[in-house]
């Protein structure tokens, strides 16, 4: 961050002349090593228009995926929204990876590049999208010197126009990461979320229809358009079907991003962890990013989907896994979760500005007013415009659910 708090706009420039914010690149898969194993060949039939976007349409609807920002959305159905309304349409790539604890797109922008730029034109093409803003969180360096090395590859190889696909930095807010934030971010605007309806499939950059996804939902749909919708659909675990890249951090011996069946418990993430670290015994997770609070190892048998989360007042989102342990206060858990929506919500609403800030002072008390936190998380869940401040108070109330010795 330190370019961030001290920069000028002249210091800011040389530094990146003189690449001062470069990281060390990961070996990736290059244009010319994705090209020999077939890679962009399907694009390069919808652009020709020997394949139906409406067919392709269908293939990534059957293959049942939906969006893996953190909302779930069906992907297929997002096409025909935007294709409906009139033209001209854009697309926006939601690469602000900022929720803690998630870094799965990291991960896949860093090793496999065009194979998410595949997913990424396939969608663009299937709804004519003019346009396409590429929204980078700049915290990933190396991704942005990959990205845009290999924008230039698909451009110098006519595989896409010059300029057709647009590299976008954020600055580090994580509310950008919010749709309609990123959209206004694009815009050249203040990260601030939209009112909906209008949606942004009807109103999004520039007020017109645009298709908004996340990188892995973009790596899914080249897969499927390449590979066939059976990745997915053949994968069945616990009554759920498909794939889902967790990223698992906290108390496990080997922490990072594992692709699992969708149906995965906390117990089968902590195995392919390599086992929880020794001396350490499960007490408590986090499913899916601390929107999605903190539940007890006794639900550790509740399969980490879309929906299956939900009856236990909880949600799967980004899946960024956090495994606590007995030596892990879920109080003080909760109240870095609550202090980190706290120092992000971009302070548009007041349930939500004010809400996070008095729910800091009282959970930093010696002893919770659990009646008041109740009801100040019934407020900001019902009255707060956007996603963060409505599931901002989950570490709340599940701490005070399931944890309540400790506050
Ligand atoms: Fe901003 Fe929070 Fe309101 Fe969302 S809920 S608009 S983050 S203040």
């Amino acid at each position: 961050r330190n370019h961030i708090d001290h920069a000028t706009p002249a210091k800011l420039q040389q530094a990146i002349s003189s690449n001062a914010f470069t990281a060390p690149i990961p070996c990736y898969q290059s244009l010319t090593d994705y090209l020999a194993g077939g890679g962009y060949q399907f694009y390069e039939q919808m652009k020709a228009s020997t394949l139906d976007p409406i067919e392709v349409e269908d293939k990534v609807f059957s293959a049942g995926l939906r969006g893996m920002g953190g909302a779930g959305f069906p992907s297929g159905k997002k096409w025909s929204f935007v294709r409906a309304e009139s033209g001209p349409r854009y697309m926006a790539v939601n690469g602000d990876e900022g929720e803690p604890g998630t870094f799965k797109d990291r991960y896949y922008l860093e090793t496999q590049p065009h194979l998410f730029m595949e997913g990424m034109l396939i969608a663009a093409q299937a709804v004519e999208a003019e346009h396409i803003y590429l929204y980078l969180r700049d915290e990933y360096p190396a991704a942005l010197t990959i990205l845009k090395r290999e924008i230039a590859e698909l451009e110098s190889a006519n595989i896409v126009p010059i300029g057709y696909i647009e590299l976008r930095r954020g600055a580090g807010a994580y509310i950008c990461g919010e749709e309609s934030a990123m959209i206004e971010s694009i815009e050249g605007k203040r990260g601030l979320p939209r009112h909906r309806p209008p949606f942004v499939a009807q109103k999004g950059i520039f007020n017109q229809p645009t298709l908004v996804h996340n990188i892995e939902t973009l790596y899914w749909v080249a897969r499927i358009c390449r590979e066939g919708g059976e990745i997915l659909t053949s994968v069945s675990k616990n009554g759920r079907t498909g794939l889902r890249s967790y990223s698992v951090s906290g108390r496990v011996i080997n922490p990072g991003v594992y692709l699992l069946p969708a149906g995965s418990t906390i117990t089968d993430l902590i195995e392919a962890a390599g086992g929880m670290i020794q001396g350490h015994r499960l007490k408590a997770y986090q499913p899916g990013g601390p929107s999605s609070g903190i539940l007890p190892a006794s639900l550790a048998d509740v399969p980490l989907d879309f929906d299956t989360l939900q009856p236990h007042g909880s949600l799967i989102g980004s899946a960024a896994v956090l495994v606590l342990s007995d030596k892990d206060s879920i109080r003080d858990a909760a109240l870095n979760m609550m202090e980190f929506f706290d120092h992000e919500n971009c302070g548009q609403c007041t349930p939500c500005r004010v809400g996070c800030e008095k729910a800091v002072k009282l959970m930093r008390e010696d002893k919770w007013d659990t009646s008041l936190l109740s009801e100040l998380s019934s407020v900001m869940e019902d009255a707060s415009i956007c996603g963060l401040g409505q599931a901002a108070p989950n570490p709340i109330r599940l701490t005070i659910k399931h944890f309540p010795d400790e506050v």
